[in-house]
């Protein structure tokens, strides 16, 4: 499903260089459960970034679900990443007046789905998300959790190919971070595929591969035999 191969990205600030990215090749198929972990500055956000559309890679291939996306216009990408590629942040990026139904029902608009659609298709995520008895509520009337539960339905209703969470529980206590983990679980058991950045060991846990960056390149990419859950 994804495909890197020698992905290189510079950034330029002022006369220097900063090389984020040296020579990254993965390959992440259909199905898995990935966690990216490494130190800060180790290339992870520019990695995602890559991966999920929204900037391209100074040099070398990205090949998402068959279709080169190594240099699409901004464009291009954007439609890519409305239809295939569902993102989770640490900030949950909710709409603070509409209530859990409506932000869920939010990215249906760009995919140009009907209003009766649209309300089936995001009260049936937020059943999936386990919120069936919240879905009136607006974000202040919703536990941290809970909201991250929305935001995890709402990257989810379109039924895309790639759940992408950067620090998915980067704002939540232990106890809240682990519902999120099962809830990641099942999300995983229904074949979807998921890649998490995350610098907590605990979390990476939950994952099926462990790849950990180290100044812009792969330091190792490890199956983990025993996830929990
Ligand atoms: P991480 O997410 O692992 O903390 P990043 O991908 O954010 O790492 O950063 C990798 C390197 O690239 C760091 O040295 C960082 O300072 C640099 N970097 C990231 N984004 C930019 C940017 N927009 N402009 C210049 N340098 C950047
Ligand atoms: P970090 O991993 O350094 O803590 P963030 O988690 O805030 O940074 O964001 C990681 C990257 O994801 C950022 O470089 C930003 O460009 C992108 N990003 C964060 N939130 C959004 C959003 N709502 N929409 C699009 N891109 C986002």
């Amino acid at each position: 499903m994804i495909h890197l191969e020698n992905i290189v990205k510079t950034y330029k600030v002022g006369t220097q260089e900063v090389r984020a990215l040296r020579s990254v090749s993965i390959d992440i198929y259909k199905g898995e459960y990935v966690a990216i972990m490494g130190a800060s500055g180790s290339g992870k956000s520019t990695l995602m970034n890559i991966i999920g559309c929204l900037d391209t890679p100074t040099s070398g291939t990205y090949v998402l679900n068959a279709k080169d996306v190594s240099s699409l216009s901004d464009d291009s990408l954007a439609e890519i990443r409305n239809s295939e590629i569902g993102f989770v942040f640490q900030v949950f990026n909710l709409l603070p007046r509409n209530s859990a139904l409506e932000n869920v029902m939010l990215p249906l608009v760009y995919a140009g789905k009907r209003k009766a659609e649209r309300k089936k298709m995001a009260e049936e995520t937020l059943v999936d998300v386990g919120l069936q008895d919240r879905m009136e509520h607006k974000p202040n009337e919703l536990s941290g959790g809970q909201r991250q539960r929305v935001a995890i339905a709402r990257a989810l209703v379109n039924k895309p190919a790639l759940l992408l969470a950067d620090e998915p529980t980067g704002n939540l206590d232990s106890k809240i971070s682990e519902e999120i983990m099962k809830l990641f679980a099942e999300i995983h058991r229904k074949g979807n595929t998921l890649v998490m950045v995350t610098h907590e060991e605990e979390i990476a846990l939950h994952a099926h591969r462990v790849i950990r960056l180290k100044d812009g390149e792969v330091e190792s990419d490890i199956i983990n035999e025993d996830p929990i859950y």
